[in-house]
């Protein structure tokens, strides 16, 4: 299987293993599979007796094909483990009313950014070796939030790779900034800094190109890398948990094999459920894809008019991990639909306007697999409520968002069509506007999980159970101006 630039389809294409080693392709481009492997229901019948990492390696080997079957076995094994997600890996909760919940929030950091990035540093090893890289990698990382507490939870300790992570001090949640502050791992440096979460993201991209930096690097044998979810590394393992959820439907006599299921995805830079997309062009009986937003609709707006436009207000939501205006990877999906050529062009329109629009014949195409739907935090709010006191089931601010659009959905198409609720984070990292959502009751962060456990009896995920008890590792907090300081302080120790 070769990989190709979305921007470029005539280029010979490389292997899996030097799309993971970079991330982006050198015309700014992501890396996409040239073709994409067809399976049938026997494939999905014999799958769905194995064990999630077995599932996983099957699926993977379709697409990583210069790992041996081994190498993914081996990395599955590792990462999908009930050491790191206890008894089940992505297990379905179904609601009295018939509703299905994948809830993929059961990884070592509770939320579903661990179901790729506890794999993905280990495919990344790897490559380096497979791509005869002699230098070290550091890892940087720019984050709202839960991306800088996945990666630095699957690079924990691993050999020839450093992780720096900056954060906005005050643009992630307490709890999120808890769980960097205690992280430990011998490669790992936290940092905050003084600034929202785009000074961090600006100041990481001009590493990239820093002249002084790039001397210091030289002098350390090292490469800059980064974790973001436009790394094939950190999609192609998002497929199987689309299979794996339809599997256990079909053994729990859910769904009949073969029977089309809907998935409500809560959607921010698109990469969830451009895995779904992938996992229906590869065979999956899915019917619609749900796009999921908060009141950051640019991504609904989209998909019902046509037109992408990022000029807009930002808006910060109860839901933090989707405040997003540009979804990355929904470049994929203008690859695999209307090909290279067309994406490269939509894509310059982006880069210099901040915008563009595909056409009536192209938007159509588009819908035909998608639907998308926005809820604002009123709205999520009283679906926490109402999911909680008719199904007796408690859901995070980022689930909600789904639930609302799967509710529109249901509405407005009137469907007979089982769907599937993807549930991205469990209600505790959250808790404190869940605890006021469902319950009415206001409390400082680190009194709202005690009180939500209080009020509702579910149980709290043991990595959130312990976390005011564990000490600050990474206490430092920096000015924006100082990053470059800071990595080089780093990597001098390194
Ligand atoms: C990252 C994240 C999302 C959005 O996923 P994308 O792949 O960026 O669309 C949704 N919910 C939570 C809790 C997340 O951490």
């Amino acid at each position: 299987m070769k990989y190709i630039s979305t921007r470029d389809e005539s280029a010979r294409g490389y292997n899996s293993a030097y799309a993971i080693r970079h991330g982006l392709a050198d015309d700014g481009g992501l890396f996409v599979p040239r073709s994409i492997p067809r399976v049938d229901l026997n494939f999905i019948s014999e799958l769905a007796s194995l064990p999630y990492r077995q599932k996983a390696t099957k699926l993977l080997s379709l697409f990583l094909t210069d790992y041996t079957y081994e190498e993914l076995s081996e990395c599955a094994a590792q990462a999908y483990n009930s050491d790191n997600f206890g008894d089940a890996c992505a297990p379905i909760a179904y609601l009295p009313n018939g509703t299905a919940v994948l809830e993929l929030w059961h990884g070592p950091t509770s939320a579903f950014k661990d179901m790729a990035l506890q794999i993905m540093p280990r495919l990344f090893l790897l490559a380096l070796d497979k791509c005869g890289e002699k230098k070290k990698a550091l890892i940087l990382v720019a984050t709202s939030g839960d991306t800088g507490k996945a990666a630095l939870e699957g690079f924990k300790d691993l050999p020839n790779v450093f992780v720096k992570v900056f954060y906005p001090t005050d643009g992630v949640s307490v709890m999120q900034k808890r769980q960097m502050q205690t992280q430990a791992g011998k490669n790992l440096s936290v940092t905050g800094i003084c600034g929202n979460f785009d000074d961090a993201q600006n100041e990481v991209k001009a590493a990239f190109s820093s002249n002084e930096l790039a001397l210091e690097f030289e002098d350390h044998k090292l490469f800059l890398s980064s974790a973001n979810s436009i790394n094939w590394g950190r999609l192609a393992p998002q497929i199987v948990y689309y299979f794996s959820a339809y599997c256990d439907m079909y053994r729990n006599g859910a769904i009949d094999l073969g029977e089309s299921i809907d998935v409500a995805v809560p959607t921010g830079n698109f990469g969830d459920i451009l895995a779904g997309f992938i996992a229906k062009l590869m065979g999956l009986p899915i019917g619609k894809l749900i796009c999921a937003s908060n009141s950051n609709n640019v991504l609904t707006e989209f998909l019902r008019s046509g037109r992408y436009d990022k000029n807009r207000a930002f808006h910060t939501t109860i839901s933090p991990s989707m405040d997003i205006l540009i979804s990355s990877n929904l470049e994929r999906l203008l690859y695999f639909l209307f090909g290279a050529k067309r994406c490269a062009e939509l894509m310059k329109s982006l880069d210099l306007f901040g915008s563009y629009t595909v056409s009536q014949e192209e938007l159509l195409c588009i819908r035909e697999h998608f639907e998308g739907y926005f809820a604002t935090d009123e709205e999520c709010a009283e679906c926490i409520k109402s999911t909680y006191e008719k199904d007796g089931y408690l859901i995070d601010t980022h689930t909600a968002v789904a639930m609302c659009a799967k509710q529109k959905f249901m509405h407005e198409y009137k469907t007979s069509d089982k769907i599937l609720v993807l549930s991205t984070a469990t209600p505790y990292k959250f808790a404190a506007d869940v605890l006021q959502s469902a319950f009415g009751v206001k409390e400082t962060p680190e009194n709202s999980v005690k009180k939500l456990f209080e009020l509702s009896g579910v149980k709290i995920p043991s990595p959130i159970a312990a976390i005011w008890e564990r000490k600050i590792i990474h206490p430092s907090i920096i000015s924006k101006d100082s990053m470059n300081d800071s990595i080089i302080e780093f990597i001098s120790r390194i």
